[in-house]
């Protein structure tokens, strides 16, 4: 029998660590060179910070991408169970998505009129979500700051709620965290804030009823910005009846509620908002709906739409702070239709989300048999591993069983095995393209990873 409960050996991890360093940087010449070309012209090699952040000395670039796996510039293959942290949750290029997309490439990209599809794509969300408006923006972040925007125009009030340990892209009302004394201050390196979040936002812990209650009481809540399951500080799930009080306290508090499902749409094809039958009056998607074509969007309720109507001047439509000039584009607008009709359906779920819960349960059996005292989460076509051995049910607590120095481990292993996971956690996701055989090859290398972290290789 093993120790019931090991514990990483730090120096163990530190030489397996390098040892994966040294394999990374031999397989991936081409990656190297380019990288260091990359850092002539931007910081970190990188056209984005944040991808700065994976694992190796120098991102992999890609050569192309196709259904759930991609080629590195190496030539090597990759079963990609990131699939650009949702951005691509319906797989890389998909057909249906592609052709309409390649059609309208030649019928004019943007011209800041409407085209057909926008009727259909409104159509089609309202069905799938129940909100009967919709309009458009280029990212969830936007979709975000414009729902708080019109939250806060037909309130008279200034302060955001969210949860700690939230994102929800860069919003800079959502770079807040609690402090030990409970109160609402800056999130650690919070870069460049306009005025301390304590001005704009109150943050409560997820599963915390009465917490929110306090936080509404002082009538000044404009909206309540939440993701109904939290998927950013790996997963935390709604206790029984958590989003039913949230709706109940916005509606008693005079308060918008704003579900956030960028990331939470891998539970079915409608969100956690329509699994659950939740009634936000604002609701926020972007990313996978357009098959990785940049789009996003928020829809809101009839009487949102009323209060809007009554209470903004054509005249000022276009400074008020809302909006965008790309936005509700032609292309994106043909990815959307493209995407949501033919390739988010029902049938991709029943595919999707069985897949991940047979990840779940390789990675949950391969930790059992090392005794780790760790646990795995499941949110419909979406699992995670975290450092702990019960499921946290706050951002906090979620927090605090973090371990970068194992994840970056854990996460270069499987890379130099072909295997990407998202960045930031412990996270992976499953496609309409994703076979039992990818998250079969995982398994394998999984329960390798911890043998031999824990010694029993
Ligand atoms: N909302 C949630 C819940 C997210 O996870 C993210 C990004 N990870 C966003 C919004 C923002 O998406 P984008 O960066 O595409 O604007």
């Amino acid at each position: 029998m093993t120790d019931p409960e090991p514990a990483v050996d730090r120096t163990r991890l530190a030489e397996l660590y390098e040892r994966e360093r040294d394999s990374f940087r031999q397989a991936r010449p081409r990656s190297a060179a380019l990288a260091e070309q990359s850092r002539r012209h931007m910081p970190g090699g990188v056209p984005m910070s944040w991808m700065v952040k994976w694992p190796g000395d120098f991102p992999v670039f890609v050569e192309r991408a196709g259904g759930a796996h991609f080629t590195c510039v190496d030539g090597i293959d990759h079963v990609d169970l990131c699939l650009g942290d949702t951005g691509a949750m319906m797989g890389h290029s998909p057909a249906p998505t592609v052709a309409a997309v390649t059609a309208q490439l030649s019928r004019g990209i943007t011209t800041m009129l409407p085209t057909q599809d926008a009727i259909a794509v409104s159509a089609g969300l309202t069905e799938r979500f129940g909100l009967p408006f919709w309009q458009y923006t280029l990212t969830a972040t936007d979709a975000n700051r414009h729902a708080i925007r019109y939250a806060r125009h037909l309130t008279g009030r200034r302060k955001i709620v969210v949860h700690d340990y939230c994102y929800h892209g860069s919003v800079d009302e959502a770079f807040a965290t609690l402090d030990d004394d409970g109160l609402t201050g800056d999130r650690r390196n919070n870069i460049g804030p306009p005025v301390p979040t304590s001005d704009t936002t109150r943050v409560v812990e997820f599963n915390d009823v009465e917490g929110l209650e306090k936080a509404l009481a002082e009538g000044d809540v404009a909206a309540i910005l939440v993701e109904p399951a939290l998927t950013n500080i790996g997963i935390v799930l709604p206790e029984p009846g958590y989003n039913e009080a949230v709706r109940d306290l916005a509606t008693r508090h005079g308060v918008i509620l704003i579900n956030d499902e960028t990331h939470t749409i891998c539970a079915g094809p409608g969100g956690i908002t329509r699994r659950d039958d939740l009634h936000p009056d604002f609701l926020v998607i972007g990313k996978s709906i357009g098959g990785g074509v940049p789009c996003g969007t928020f829809g809101f309720t009839a009487e949102v739409a009323d209060r809007i109507a009554r209470s903004v001047e054509l005249e000022d439509i276009d400074v008020g702070g809302i909006g965008g000039t790309l936005a509700g584009n032609g292309l994106s607008m043909a990815a959307m239709q493209a995407t949501l009709e033919q390739v988010m359906t029902q049938a991709a779920f029943e595919h999707m989300i069985p897949l991940a819960d047979a990840w779940a349960d390789g990675v949950q059996a391969a930790i059992d048999a090392t005794g780790a005292p760790w646990h795995v989460t499941r949110l419909g076509a979406r699992a995670e591993y975290a450092f702990s051995p019960e499921q946290p049910r706050n951002g906090r607590l979620a927090a605090e069983a973090d371990d970068f120095a194992l994840q970056q481990y854990l996460h270069l292993h499987a890379l130099n095995r072909g295997i990407l996971l998202t960045p930031f956690h412990n996270m992976a996701l499953m496609s309409p393209a994703t076979t039992a055989a990818d998250v079969e090859a995982h398994t394998r290398m999984f329960a390798a990873c911890l043998d031999e972290l824990f010694g029993r290789g």
